[in-house]
């Protein structure tokens, strides 16, 4: 047990201490009466009722509307390195059994769904990439990436803290090698297949381990159909089609140094580069010029990037979604396969649904539900952090 002298206290506005009790982990700066003292950024304080009971320990963030996210709901925990050891390594025991020879990545931190605020990591191979989010998680830097490493054995660490998040907690970004220096190239296997992953420059820690289940089945689907990639990144949705023998795979994004690496991942897994057709192109116009052709698919995949990082976004992205889903409805053949996704946050499942059903009547294309798709369990939803249930997907199938 800690002195409880030796942390500032947060106090609750009576009333304000609900969302606390139900175990969500952030506390609003509107939620909070007064504080003991200026506790610096990161540093941990406790957390009171209006009555001055403990109710938790959390990270102060001063600069954020966000003003603490909570450690432990046991106010007698010490926060110090072995409580650290002790969330780390329950998170990378939880995703033993993903890693194996034909999976050499996942994510090993989901963050607030892991019990630690702000932290996100993500294992490709002996490649660990970190992502710190908040005040704590910048502090605790050191004893994060050493417990991450005694954790899974892995030698080198490379930084990628530059969501545009860290800007509301008041921290600027970084990025860059921690420990040990990266490989050339880094490389991930997912499913037996191999990835080469930008881990410096690529997009969130360079690869979107969230869809691998997805992907598997994607690539059970793909079995001598034509498919349309849409936000194809560095390819792997096409990867995985191809390698479920596609017929052919057209794949669009508007990353030229994404499709690069996408060609070199193709080339990567021995599967044959002329059933495949890159284009670095707008997806929105590409969709129009490919139904103005009369162009057509079996099998259209839809994994754009987040159109609404929250609901106050929500119309906007409505409307992206529902025109890409309409076009791609559009383009499909009778008795033909949409795989639709949402990573946004500010999108839940049933609006989700609703938009894409929008879309197929403004289509007059006849379609059903026949799988939902989720996250892949290394991104595990805390049942009281509901916000970590970003990616949603549909699996439709038109009518013959
Ligand atoms: N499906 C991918 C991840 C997609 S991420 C995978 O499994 O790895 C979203 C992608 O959309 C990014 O590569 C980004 O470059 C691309 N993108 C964003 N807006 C776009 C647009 N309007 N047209 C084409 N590509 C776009």
């Amino acid at each position: 047990m800690r002195p409880d002298t030796a942390v500032p206290r947060v106090r609750l506005r009576p009333g304000r201490d609900k969302s606390l009790k139900q175990l969500h982990p952030w506390v609003f700066s509107g939620a909070i009466a007064d504080v003991e003292g200026e506790p610096p950024p990161g540093s941990t304080v406790s957390i009171v009722g209006p009555d001055g009971s403990p109710l938790a320990s959390a990270a102060w963030s001063p600069s954020s509307n966000i003003r603490a996210r909570v450690w432990s709901f046991d106010p007698g925990v010490r926060i110090d390195d072995a409580f650290f050891a002790q969330r780390i390594g329950a998170a990378a025991r939880q995703r033993s059994g993903m890693l194996d020879a034909a999976h050499t990545g996942c994510r090993l931190v989901h963050g607030e769904s892991d019990a630690l605020p702000g932290v996100v990591a993500d294992r490709y191979g002996d490649v660990l990439v970190v992502s710190l989010l908040s005040a704590g998680a910048e502090l605790w830097r050191d004893t994060l990436v050493a417990e991450l490493m005694t954790a899974t054995g892995c030698g080198v660490v490379y930084e990628r803290s530059d969501a545009d998040v860290r800007a509301l907690e008041g921290l600027p970004p970084r990025s860059g090698p921690l420990v040990g220096s990266l490989p050339k190239p880094v490389l991930l296997v997912e499913d037996g297949l191999s990835y080469h992953v930008d881990i410096a420059l690529g997009q969130k820690t360079g690869f979107y381990l969230d869809q691998r289940d997805n992907r598997r089945r994607v690539r059970e689907l793909a079995h001598a159909r034509d498919v349309l990639n849409c936000f194809c990144y560095t390819g792997a949705f096409s990867v995985a089609a191809l390698a479920g023998n596609a017929n052919a795979v057209l794949s669009i994004d508007s990353s030229a140094e994404a499709l690069a690496l996408a060609r070199e991942n193709v080339a990567a897994n021995a599967l044959d580069a002329f059933r495949t057709e890159w284009r670095d192109a707008d997806v929105f116009a590409e969709l129009r010029k490919l139904r103005d052709s009369a162009a057509s698919f079996d099998l259209v995949v839809l994994d754009p990037p987040k159109f609404a990082p929250t609901a106050h976004h929500a119309e906007k992205a409505a409307r992206a979604y529902k025109d890409i889903n309409l076009l791609a409805l559009k383009l499909l053949r009778p008795g033909g396969l949409l795989a639709t996704f949402s990573c946004s946050g500010g999108v839940s499942a049933d609006l989700f649904q609703k938009i894409v059903a929008g879309a197929a009547r403004d289509a007059r294309a006849d379609a059903a539900i026949i799988e939902r798709f989720t996250a892949s369990s290394d991104h595990p939803v805390a049942l009281n952090f509901p916000e970590s249930d970003y990616l949603k997907g549909l699996l439709l199938r038109k009518s013959a």
